[in-house]
């Protein structure tokens, strides 16, 4: 009995290689009809045995190509119009985009053995990809992924190429990024005294890095600056012309044998240093490699992680097989600067840190930085989410109900369009304080609107009345803006990536965002949905002087405290950075606290961060974001079993925490001096406990029993792991952070949550339902 029928598939199902694969299987089912991609996702139309349909069903949903997720499978009958063969049928165009694009991929084993394989027609061959690796994203200019809509549409395919291309039994059945050495992009290297092309270029490249050169290498989001990770003169010189002086830079190694050479690593940590994403992961550095090498400690001085990553596009496996060591793969910018992509940019950008250039003439349609994780009780958790992660869709249910943009905040920004069941979080655009990253940001959405057909009537933006996110909300056209608080953000984005629809205990430990009252907020409890929050207990407030300073001064946090701790004094005892603060710099602050000039009141757990890793001797002056809370985390002693003791008080709505018994205890600690090992303990120790005592109080007045950990503070693995621990033994179910970073670059994806679920269409809904 012949039948005939429509399969729809949804999911990630373009671009991997799906349609190949389908034909395959429904080819050994004897199946006959067609298979397309259109707006919808993947189209058969087939007909067969019914018991083959069946067998269909299963191992598309067993076999699925790697990069592919299947999300829903739809089977319709239809009568029967015979089919005599089996063939695919170019993309339909038109209707409207409900495909998703596929993130980046890194080179699959397949195309690294064909690489290395002196007999295959692929050797060396720097562009080598199949439908199970290779650009995506960054190369898309339009949906859905075809050749013409990429940046490799102008190479013309060779006739081997073509061959493959066309068998739909090889691996390189319909790879939209097919390539070889007689039809795809070239290789360049571009020294000041000459230019070479193809594998000479990579020779070149090499020799120049033994020489201890920096080399420009166009990757595939991006340019990154290169230079031997065991040259400690070449990694010194990288940072004076970088301007970077202590931020740590990442390395990428061979392979993992390599990275456990550098780093201590758990099965986590391997795992996900192979992913596909093959991010950049923080790995605690073999104390024996330690100070044994000047090189190896200039990568990431002060810090006891280091950023290691493996290759992920043919030209790192031919660069560091060639190369032999750890290169420093430092994304390609001045600070701060997004990441250039387009050439004649990177020469006039990279010219005075680069002494030569190892490109190509495939051009970078997105720019895509490295994405960064680190393993967080046992699991991946992202600091950035980038390169391999974006754009792949978020799961949101139920499903809402008006298609959203959402600007994201102003540090690390990352922004989000959200439309039924979908949320796109993008790439990392960066910290939107110079023009080029406000570029960055506008440009960014409408590529992504373009690309997946979005059109948003709502805009939501971060309450901020001056972050230039909230600006450009207010020049967009939609039919409403919703200001989202900042914190109710970044619960909002831990309910979405945990589809979380009662009213949980939001934990936000953070830098500073805007608070509903003008303070600058950042150490809050939050009884918060989707819709709405409660502020049941925050820090006290304490004067930020100067504002952003502080951030950059963590004595500056110190001074705010003590005074604060020792009724308008700094106390008796020898102040810890008076060696490296002048004492009139001291007393002008001083005396800027006790007036109340440019110091707004602030709840910030960050800060308080910063003031403790300046009253234990760590930290004075910050050389990069987050350093001193960085390594405040990295001296604690996880053995330590001290604490430090605090307050709660009752108010009328809630509870706050003063902090001064903790500040007394510590500056009691520093007199009689306590390492700050433990020191650093010790106060991990009493955020622990008093995070414990506010979580305990809350429940019993709200019997809510489910409490989100989120803000940047959670990056803190060792914080993150003794609240979550607390909380869990005391009854607690605790989410954190896995698809999005707890930082500011998840918050654009909590700000579209709140908006669609609050917006006038939303509120309808509610109304007629
Ligand atoms: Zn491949
Ligand atoms: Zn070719
Ligand atoms: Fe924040």
């Amino acid at each position: 009995m012949i039948e005939r029928r429509l399969i729809t598939i949804h999911g990630i199902v373009q671009g991997v290689g799906f349609r190949p694969f389908v034909m395959n299987v429904a080819r050994t089912l004897e199946l006959r009809g067609s298979v397309r991609n259109d707006s919808e996702g993947v189209l058969l139309d087939f007909e067969g045995d019914a018991a083959a349909f069946d067998r269909l069903i299963d191992r598309i949903a067993r076999n699925a190509p790697p990069l592919s997720r299947i999300e829903s499978i739809a089977t319709a009958s239809a009568e029967v119009v015979p089919h005599h063969d089996l063939r695919i049928i170019a993309s339909d165009t038109n209707g409207e985009r409900q495909v998703q694009v596929t993130p980046d991929a890194a080179t699959c084993d397949a195309c690294i053995a064909e690489l290395f394989d002196a007999g295959n027609r692929r050797y060396r061959h720097p562009f080598i990809s199949c439908t199970d690796c290779g650009p995506r994203l960054t190369i898309s200019h339009d949906a859905p992924y075809d050749r013409e809509r990429t940046t490799m549409a102008h190479y013309v395919i060779c006739t081997d190429c073509r061959r493959e291309y066309e068998d739909p039994f090889d691996r390189r059945f319909h790879a939209q990024t097919i390539a070889c050495s007689s039809c795809g992009p070239t290789l360049r290297f571009e020294a000041p005294s000459h230019v070479s092309l193809g594998d000479i270029a990579l020779c070149d490249a090499v020799a120049a890095l033994r020489h201890g050169a920096t080399i420009a290498v166009k990757g595939i989001g991006g340019y990154h600056l290169a230079c031997s990770a065991v040259d400690a003169d070449a990694v010194h010189r990288l940072r004076a012309r970088k301007r970077r002086e202590a931020k740590p830079f990442a390395v990428m190694v061979k392979d993992l044998a390599a990275a456990h050479g550098l780093c201590v690593l758990t099965d986590a940590e391997a795992a996900l240093l192979r992913t596909s994403m093959r991010p950049i992961v923080l790995l605690e550095k073999r104390p024996e490699t330690l100070g044994i090498s000047p090189a190896l400690d200039a990568l990431a001085p002060t810090n006891r992680r280091l950023g290691v990553m493996l290759p992920y596009s043919p030209v790192h496996h031919l660069l560091l097989a060639d190369f032999g060591a750890p290169l420093v793969m430092t994304s390609g910018n001045l600070s701060d600067e997004p990441i250039a992509i387009d050439d004649a940019d990177a020469q006039e950008r990279l010219h005075g840190i680069a002494d030569a250039f190892l490109v190509h003439d495939r051009t970078i349609s997105t720019r895509c930085d490295d994405s960064v994780v680190r393993v967080v009780r046992r699991q991946s958790a992202f600091v950035r989410r980038s390169r391999g992660a974006a754009p792949a869709a978020l799961a949101i249910t139920p499903a809402l109900p008006a298609p959203v943009l959402a600007v994201g905040g102003h540090l690390k920004n990352t922004f989000c369009l959200a439309r039924g069941g979908h949320a796109f979080l993008s790439h990392h655009i960066g910290d939107l304080e110079n023009v080029a990253a406000y570029r960055a940001l506008t440009e960014s959405i409408e590529f992504y609107e373009r690309l997946l057909g979005v059109e948003p009537a709502v805009v939501a933006h971060d309450m901020h009345p001056d972050y230039l996110s909230t600006r450009l909300a207010h020049e967009l056209n939609a039919s409403e803006h919703i200001g989202v608080q900042h914190h109710h953000a970044h619960v909002a984005s831990c309910l979405a990536e945990h589809s979380q629809r009662e009213p949980v205990l939001g934990i936000v430990f953070d830098g500073a965002g805007y608070g509903s009252d003008g303070a600058v907020w950042g150490g809050e409890f939050l009884l918060a949905d989707q819709t709405s929050y409660e502020r049941l207990a925050h820090l006290e407030y304490v004067p930020l002087p100067g504002g952003d300073a502080a951030a950059r001064q963590p004595w500056r946090m110190a001074v705010s405290h003590l005074l604060r701790a020792y009724g308008g004094d700094v106390g008796a005892g020898p102040l810890p950075f008076a060696a490296e603060v002048a004492a009139a710099q001291i007393d002008i602050l001083t005396r800027m606290l006790r007036a109340r000039v440019q110091s707004p009141p602030t709840s910030s757990v960050g800060r308080l961060f910063d003031a403790v890793a300046s009253l234990a001797g760590i930290r004075h002056v910050a050389q990069y974001e987050a350093q001193a809370a960085m390594e405040l985390e990295a001296m604690a002693d996880p053995t330590e079993h001290a604490t430090y003791p605090f307050d709660v008080n009752a108010t009328s709505d809630g509870w706050t925490i003063d902090v001064r018994p903790l500040i007394r205890g510590i500056m009691h600690d520093v007199a009689r001096k306590r390492t700050p090992a433990h020191i650093a303990a010790a106060f991990h120790n009493a955020v622990r406990d008093f995070t414990v005592d506010v979580a305990e109080r809350v429940r019993r007045r709200t019997h809510v029993r489910r409490a989100a950990l989120t803000g940047g503070v959670f990056q803190n693995a060792l914080l993150s792991d003794l609240i979550a621990g607390a909380l869990e033994q005391r009854g607690f179910d605790v989410l954190l952070h896995r698809q999005v970073p707890c930082n500011d670059g998840g918050i654009a994806l909590g700000q579209a949550l709140v908006a669609a679920r609050t917006c006038h269409a939303a509120t309808r809904t509610a109304v007629c339902a």
